[in-house]
């Protein structure tokens, strides 16, 4: 017997069939004698819709009350999901953030965990009963709901399974896996068995939607064994119960990866903006000028590019922010502007970050150059690199997002099995 979590996104909860489907999963688990807690989503596109609305009755909206809005999808899906389960005879009982109570920081909207009492849930797997719970939400200092931002069910799920030292957490989604790029950008991606931490990290962090960024972080800090399944797949099909070998990928240690290639995976992420600050004086201050103030409005910058005119006294500096906040960072700037000391500021919008990752590449050189090459050849132009020592992200107009994807995913052989 183990204890297993196990979640399903938007796309697999999507309407009472899925739910049914989803059941089919859950009871093989049960009937092979595990503990389960499940974590659902809200239907899929139910919580754009309830964003959506906070946005039409509120601009500026309070983020307690939209946390109460968008939280409420996976209220839903959780008390379907457990009667569903009730409906083929298994013990199954729906647990909200608050009842359990999954605690979090104040952040509404963008909350994070900060501790989960576990403690009832497993005295009622004693008891033979199936968790179903509600993802993407917590209980904040405030004792109002929080949640804790798109995507943020693999987070409640890979935190649930730490709290509850799970055996195993499993995300099941609308792909059957961790892919070497996204499968709906490039039918040719291959699915990975295994990918480390690290690299998920990246991964998500640059684009790949699959999993959430603080859901890996936690995996790695507190050693949960997470998989990336299909809930598509036939519930009873051969090997979906398979205990050490599920199907799908599974996130680990890298020393665990047996046959590391140079190259893993490539992301984008699309709606990148990038600001110009034209002939700054070049002095000691002038970045803390720019940037103090950025990050003070959390805004968050990524990808920054100076450029020294020929005799030293003049620099242009250049970074990018997230479409989103554009607006807001010009008039951060032009606010400061007699501080910083600017000529002209100029932006552009709808560019996509391309990023190659790969532990490999910490021992290979030309891996860089290669992803260069490749786009020039195709004449698609870099705007910004930034490196480390196991991703290269280059910035170009979105137009070319596709063909980049396919490009570089293809110059270091990713889609050859
Ligand atoms: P869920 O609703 O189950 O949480 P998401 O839509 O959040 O599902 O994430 C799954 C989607 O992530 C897939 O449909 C796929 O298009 C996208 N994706 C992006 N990059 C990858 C990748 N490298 N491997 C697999 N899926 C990816
Ligand atoms: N329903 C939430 C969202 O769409 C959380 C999740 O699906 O993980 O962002
Ligand atoms: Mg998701």
């Amino acid at each position: 017997m183990a204890r297993i979590v196990m979640k399903f996104g938007g796309t697999s909860v999507a309407d009472m069939d899925r739910i049914r489907n989803v059941a089919r999963h859950v009871k093989r688990e049960v009937d092979a004698g595990h503990e389960v807690a499940v974590v659902v989503s809200a239907m899929s596109g139910k919580t754009n819709e309830l964003v959506a609305w906070t946005r039409d009755a509120s601009p500026m909206h309070d983020a307690r009350e939209y946390d109460a809005v968008v939280a409420s999808g996976e209220q839903v899906t959780s008390g379907l999901l457990a009667l569903a389960l009730q409906n083929i005879g298994i013990n199954a009982r729906s647990w909200q953030g608050w009842q359990i109570p999954i605690k979090t920081d104040n952040a509404h909207g963008a909350a994070r965990i900060l501790e989960i009492d576990g403690s009832e849930l497993i005295r009622r797997f004693g008891e033979g009963q199936v968790a179903v719970i509600a993802g993407f939400q917590g209980l904040g200092p405030d004792n109002r709901i929080a949640t804790l931002g798109r995507g943020g069910s693999d987070t409640s799920a890979v935190a649930i399974a730490a709290a509850i030292k799970a055996d195993r957490c499993d995300i099941y989604t609308d792909v059957d896996g961790v892919y070497t790029t996204d499968p709906r950008i490039e039918p040719k991606a291959k699915r990975l068995k295994k990918i480390a931490f690290e690299e998920m990290l990246e991964m998500a962090s640059l684009g790949a939607k699959v999993l959430q960024v603080r859901s890996v972080e936690l995996a790695m800090v507190f050693k949960v064994r997470t998989f990336v399944r299909s809930s598509f797949d036939d519930p009873d099909a051969p090997g979906m119960g398979d205990f050490l070998n599920p199907p799908g990928t599974l996130i680990c240690d890298e020393e665990e990866i047996l046959e590391q290639e140079v190259v893993t995976g490539i992301a984008y992420a699309k709606d990148e903006a990038q600001i110009s600050l034209r002939r700054l004086a070049d002095r000691p201050g002038v970045s803390a000028a720019i940037f103090g103030p950025l990050a003070e409005s959390h805004i968050n910058v990524d990808m920054i590019v100076q450029n020294i005119s020929e005799d030293g006294s003049k620099t242009d500096m250049t970074f990018t922010v997230p479409s989103t906040d554009v607006d807001k960072a010009l008039k951060v700037l032009n606010d400061s502007k007699d501080k910083i000391g600017f000529d002209v500021i100029q932006n552009e919008s709808g560019l996509v970050k391309v990023s190659v990752i790969g532990i490999g590449m910490r021992s290979h050189a030309g891996v860089a150059a290669s992803a260069f090459r490749a786009l020039a050849e195709k004449g698609i132009n870099i705007k910004a690199i930034t490196t480390s020592e196991i991703k290269i992200s280059i910035l170009i107009d979105g137009a070319y997002a596709e063909l980049a994807v396919r490009t570089l995913h293809s110059v270091y052989g990713l889609d050859k099995s």
